[in-house]
């Protein structure tokens, strides 16, 4: 008897860990069962996937959904529904909202909340702080827990364990690894007076300068390799810092963003202002070839968006009052699918860059690959289609986006999670049934 599945998608060019191959997938019970399918087999749903590449689900590590707190701005349900438009399966949500999630009663209410209004699967990062420390161990277990993140400098929000001695207690506290924004933050004290209010924009990443970050990573490695906790350095925005960690392999993965590739000051402060502040600062052109140059030589385990948007009018107050931080989950996998297409990585690359590499870095279970008995979560992407990204298109109620007007090639035409189709050509379909993610505990 001819195999019978839930869902075939045919004809298309699947990404698989080992190369790309043109072939047939069939999905049962939300799990991929079976990569080449006879002409018999047959489906409750057959998705035509000729000229596409299926690539498994993409995750965006790296967002800020702003829920709870404001979410005028962006919430769990306007950022998921972005997420899955823009062809993303999974996000992993960051704490710092108001309040922040740094106890067990708010992880619970963040964890029901998901269950009942999130589009796509939700992984769920939880804040520590000087306070929180005794429960970090607990709470780095809790369902659907990514990680916990530490800001090491101040960023949005009030989460901040700025000193050596509490960066140390927060690493013998548990033992799954830890992710950092990495700034040092007595620098970026020391430094506040030399710049004003009303200063340019691009005063920005001269204040939150090259050392400050390149300090705050030391910092970190030095404790790190004393404690033998395993880090994850967000949003690595310096040369110095990529050159640096490669001594530190064994005990730190780290992240650059899409923003880091792709913007450029001072273009992006003298076009852009307020809505092209974000912490660390884009900064000049060597630092954008540092991090492709990262990209390629393989220092480099994740890209995100760190998403975190704010009001446009928040954005247009004169710096530094204007908060930082951009818009981006909705626009990270059409950026990246140009890049591919501009030749600056291969299209293999950029799937372990969204998709294994987050699964490696946090220890996922079940999705990362396309491959028999994941999760039948799938990006189709239509590698020729030529669009413009236009703010209309954006779903987050902020309503704008840093990457408006750029013209794109290769995009994003269907999300599948486990086996249900999410989006098809920019409509999302069915309800919000997103899950939160399974971890290696
Ligand atoms: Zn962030």
């Amino acid at each position: 008897m001819a195999a019978h599945f839930d869902l075939l998608i045919r004809n298309g060019t699947c990404v698989l860990p080992w190369g790309m191959e043109a072939t047939d997938v069939g999905v049962r019970d939300g799990r991929i069962v079976a990569l080449g399918v006879p002409a018999e087999g047959t489906a409750e749903q057959v998705i035509d996937a000729r000229g596409l590449h299926v690539l498994p689900g993409l995750i965006d590590p790296h967002v800020h959904l702003r829920d709870p707190g404001d979410t005028a701005v962006e919430s769990i349900p306007t950022g998921t529904r972005a997420a899955v438009l823009g062809g993303l399966a999974t996000v992993f949500d960051m704490p710092n909202t108001a309040p922040s999630i740094t106890d067990v009663d708010k992880l619970a209410w963040k964890q029901e909340y998901v269950a009942r209004e999130a589009w796509c699967d939700m992984g769920l990062y939880v804040g520590g702080t000087k306070q929180n420390i005794p429960e970090l161990a607990r709470l780095e277990l809790g369902r659907g827990v990514c990680a916990i993140k530490i800001f090491a400098g101040s960023s949005t929000g009030d989460l901040l364990v700025e000193d050596d001695e509490h960066l140390e207690r927060v690493m013998h506290a548990g033992r799954r690894r830890i992710a950092y924004h990495s700034e040092d933050e007595y620098r970026l004290q020391d430094r506040k007076h030399m710049f004003h209010r009303g200063d340019p924009h691009r005063r920005h990443m001269e204040w939150r300068d090259v050392e400050c970050a390149f300090l705050g990573t030391r910092r970190l490695m030095a404790l790190a390799r004393a404690t033998g906790r395993p880090a994850h350095i967000l949003h690595v925005s310096t040369a110095e810092e990529l050159d640096y960690l490669k001594d530190f392999r064994d005990i730190a993965t780290c992240e650059v963003l899409v923003n880091h590739l792709t913007q450029v000051a001072p273009d992006c402060y003298d076009r852009l202002e307020g809505f092209g502040v974000m912490n660390p600062p884009i900064r000049g052109p060597e630092v954008r070839e540092a991090c492709w140059r990262a990209i390629n030589d393989g220092m480099v385990d994740t890209v995100g968006s760190d998403h975190a948007p704010h009001s446009p009018e928040n954005k247009r107050l004169p710096w530094p009052d204007c908060p930082a931080g951009l818009t981006g989950v909705q626009t990270i996998v059409p950026v990246m699918l140009n890049h591919v297409n501009a030749g600056r990585l291969p299209l293999m690359r950029l799937v372990d860059l969204l998709c294994a590499g987050p699964a490696r870095v946090y220890g996922v279970v079940g999705k990362g690959r396309l491959a028999a008995g994941y999760d039948a979560d799938f990006t189709l992407v239509d590698m020729k289609k030529q669009r413009r990204i236009e703010e209309s298109w954006i779903v987050s109620p902020c309503g704008w986006t840093p990457f408006a007007g750029m013209d794109i090639t290769g995009w994003p035409v269907a999300t599948i999670i486990r086996g249900r189709t999410v989006m098809r050509e920019d409509e999302v379909l069915g309800r919000p049934s997103g899950r939160l993610v399974k971890f290696v505990g």
